[in-house]
């Protein structure tokens, strides 16, 4: 059997977070399901964030209530702080993804709260889970790569809070590019590293193409042995930081690229390149995506 490369679909959270245009709840309750009809088995639904500081990500509870428990999915909700782990595990949702920034200059911005403050929020979500119970918590690492605030970010930095993550005991750690200023090169010596430093934990890739580096960042992932990438429909989302900017990786070009090599996702292409179409036109705009663009091959 060929190897199987997990994509998590992070469109109706990365994604719609950062559309001018908000969706009222039942929609994006629809483009979770046809995500999900069209293969998605992991996919970041909602985010328990204030909704006054963002509203596209209002309804999380409405959304997470909306859709029926299935044994083979998983509706992750995003994490900032121990307010929204507890309203993540009143939602039932499958998994929640804690948010740790790289660097002060961003966390402070985004979360209002430094790196450390951030990685303190994340052990104590751990402890808690171990006495009280709740959903598995992986750690995303926000600016892996760069911040807009402070520059460049070290591979230190990156792997002192994976270390910490790793011993906190989440179930996946998941280096991201926010800004989308990776280089494939970078990303795989990043990896080493942090595979090095925690050799027990599942690394997940998260990329941004805002400078046409996402999907030369994802082979070289895939290239250093990572197994889980994230990607969103449509190459939905833009990036705060960087005016017109694109968003995640699309999923279909993602897809397409994989499955043209011979690796398996579990997607169905046909559905995910008529959902990016349609999402894209809804929100007013060109699919960021190529194959919304160009279609697959063969045809
Ligand atoms: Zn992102």
């Amino acid at each position: 059997m060929s190897r199987f490369i997990e994509i998590v679909e992070v469109g109706p959270r990365d994604g719609l977070q950062n559309e001018k245009l908000s969706l009222p709840v039942e929609e994006k309750v629809g483009l979770i399901r046809r995500l999900e009809a069209a293969g998605a088995r992991r996919i970041e639904a909602v985010s328990f964030v204030n909704p006054n500081r963002v509203p596209q990500m209002a309804g999380a509870e409405e959304i997470m209530a909306a859709l029926a428990p299935e044994l083979d999915r998983s509706r992750i909700g995003l994490v900032l702080n121990m307010r929204g782990w507890e309203r993540c595990v009143a939602a039932q949702c499958d998994e929640a993804n804690v948010v740790v920034c790289a660097t002060d200059g961003f966390g402070v911005r985004n979360q209002g709260a430094t790196s450390a403050q951030q990685l303190d929020v994340l052990g104590a979500i751990c402890e808690r889970r171990a006495l009280e119970g709740g959903p598995p918590v992986t750690a995303t690492i926000s600016v892996a790569f760069g911040c807009p605030f402070d520059g460049e970010v070290s591979e230190d930095q990156v792997v002192t809070i994976a270390r910490a993550a790793a011993l906190f005991g989440v179930a996946e750690i998941a280096i991201a590019d926010t800004i989308g200023v990776a280089d494939p090169w970078t990303v795989r010596k990043r990896i080493e590293a942090v595979r090095e430093a925690c050799p027990d934990t599942r690394l997940r890739l998260h990329f941004h193409d805002t400078r046409n580096t996402g999907l030369a960042n994802a082979f070289a992932s895939v290239e250093a042995g990572a197994d889980v990438l994230d990607a969103s429909v449509g190459g939905l989302g833009g990036c705060p930081f960087a005016p017109n900017a694109t968003g995640n990786i699309g999923t279909e070009d993602l897809v397409y690229m994989l499955e043209r090599a011979g690796f398996e996702t579990g997607y169905d292409l046909d559905a995910m390149i008529a959902i990016g179409r349609e999402i894209s036109e809804r929100l007013g705009k060109a699919p960021a995506s190529s194959l919304a663009r160009a279609g697959k091959f063969p045809a």
